[in-house]
C-alpha cells in the first residue's frame, strides 16, 4: 500500500507538547531555582527552563501536580533515573516539593526535541544514522541498567546546543526489571509494538523488545518523514476508526517504503528486522549494533560498552527521595480527604 509522506509540520503539531499560553511559575520565592522560560508540556505535567541561583547552571525542572500524578509512577521515574550516568541519557539532579508540585530537577538539553528538529530539517541517511546510533547506545545503556523506557519517541529525544548529541528523556512510563515482563498497555499509539496491542488480559510482554520496535519507528520517521503505520486516508476518519486502522496495521506489520525513497538497501534491511511484528523474531539491540548499516561511520571503539557507576557523592539518596514522595503523598491524602 502506498504511504506517501504526511506533512511533517502536521505530524509535529499532533505530537507537540507546547500550547500557546505561558506555563505557570510555581518557583516564585524559591531559595535556589528561578524560572527562565517554558520548555514544554507532557502527559503528566510541564517542564520549565530554570536557573540554579547558586551555580548559575541552567536546568530543566519537571512539575507534576501533587495529588493528580500517580505517586507510584513518579517513584518509578525517579528511582529508575537516579543512577543513570550516560552521555545519551538526561541526568537526574534532585527532587523537591512545592505546595502544589513534585519538582524533578534534571539536566537541560538546549537543542529542543528531535520532533522540532525534524520539522525544520530534512535528514540525509547519514545524519539519520548518526542520531539512530546514539539512540541505540542510550537504549542499550538503559537496558543494561535493567530499565525499559517504554515511551521512546521523537518528543522524548532531546538535543544538545549544537544539535549533534542526542539525549533520551522521560522515564515516566519506565519499567525496571524487578518483575521483568510488563503487564500494562502503555506508550504512544504510533510507537506501540504489536505485542502490546495484542496482549490479552493477564498477559505480559517484554518491554525491551518494545523499546527496540519504537527505535524502528523513530528510524523510519527520520528516514521518510512520516510514520510507518499512518496513511493519508485516515485523516478524514472518525478518530476511533482511524486509531483502529492504525492498530491493525501495526499488528500486521503493514508498513512500506515510500515510492520516491532512495534509501540504501542496508537501511531498509535493518528497518525490516526491527519492524518485525513477532517479538521473538525481532532483532535485539546487540543485533542492531552489529548490523553493517549501523556500523557505518561509527567511531572506533564506540560500540564497546563502558558504563562507569554514577558517584554517590552529592547525589540525593534513595531514602531521601522516598521520604519526599511520602510527604507528597501525605499531602495528597489530605488534599483528597
Ligand atoms: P515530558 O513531560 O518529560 O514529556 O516533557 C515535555 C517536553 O518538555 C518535552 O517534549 C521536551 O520538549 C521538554 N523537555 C523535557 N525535558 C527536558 C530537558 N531535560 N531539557 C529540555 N527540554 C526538556
Amino acid at each position: 500500500m502506498a504511504n506517501p509522506g504526511n506533512s511533517f509540520s502536521q505530524l509535529v503539531e499532533t505530537c507537540s507538547s507546547g500550547g500557546g499560553e505561558a506555563l505557570p511559575n510555581p518557583l516564585s520565592g524559591h531559595p535556589r531555582y528561578e524560572k527562565v522560560g517554558d520548555l514544554g508540556k507532557g502527559s503528566q505535567g510541564f517542564v520549565l527552563l530554570c536557573s540554579d541561583k547558586f551555580t548559575g547552571e541552567r536546568v530543566a525542572i519537571k512539575f507534576l501536580r501533587r495529588g493528580l500524578a500517580s505517586s507510584e509512577k513518579i517513584r518509578r521515574e525517579l528511582l529508575n533515573m537516579r543512577p543513570f550516568w550516560h552521555a545519551h541519557v538526561i541526568q537526574f539532579y534532585e527532587v523537591f516539593l512545592t505546595d502544589l508540585y513534585v519538582c524533578i530537577v534534571m539536566e537541560y538539553a538546549p537543542g529542543g526535541s528531535l520532533s522540532h528538529y525534524l520539522a525544520k530539517n530534512v535528514l540525509t541517511e547519514d545524519v539519520a544514522r548518526f542520531f539512530f546510533q546514539q539512540l541505540i547506545f542510550a537504549v542499550r545503556y538503559c537496558h543494561h541498567m535493567k530499565v525499559a523506557n517504554r515511551d521512546i519517541k521523537l518528543e522524548n529525544t532531546l538535543l544538545d546546543a549544537d544539535r549533534k548529541l542526542l539525549k533520551l528523556c522521560d522515564f515516566g512510563l519506565s519499567k525496571d526489571n524487578n518483575d521483568s515482563m510488563c503487564k500494562t498497555r502503555v506508550g504512544t499509539p504510533n510507537y506501540l509494538a504489536p505485542e502490546i496491542i495484542n496482549m490479552r488480559k493477564g498477559g505480559t510482554y517484554d518491554g525491551k523488545a518494545c523499546d527496540v520496535w519504537a527505535c524502528g519507528v523513530m528510524l523510519y520517521v527520520m528516514l521518510f518523514r512520516s510514520f510507518p503505520f499512518e496513511r493519508p486516508e485516515d485523516r478524514g476518519l472518525d478518530p476511533k476508526v482511524a486509531m483502529l486502522s492504525l492498530m491493525e496495521r501495526i499488528v500486521k506489520g503493514d508498513w512500506n517504503v515510500p515510492k520516491e525513497s532512495n534509501m540504501s538497501a542496508g537501511a531498509l534491511d535493518l528497518l525490516g528486522r526491527i519492524l518485525e511484528p513477532v517479538a521473538e523474531k525481532r532483532i535485539t539491540v546487540e543485533g542492531i549494533i552489529n548490523h553493517p548499516w549501523y556500523q557505518i561511520h561509527l567511531p572506533p571503539g564506540a560500540d564497546k560498552p563502558n558504563y562507569p557507576k554514577r558517584p554517590e557523592e552529592g547525589l540525593q539518596t534513595v531514602e531521601s527521595i522516598v521520604e519526599i514522595l511520602m510527604e507528597a503523598n501525605n499531602t495528597d491524602e489530605m488534599m483528597m480527604g
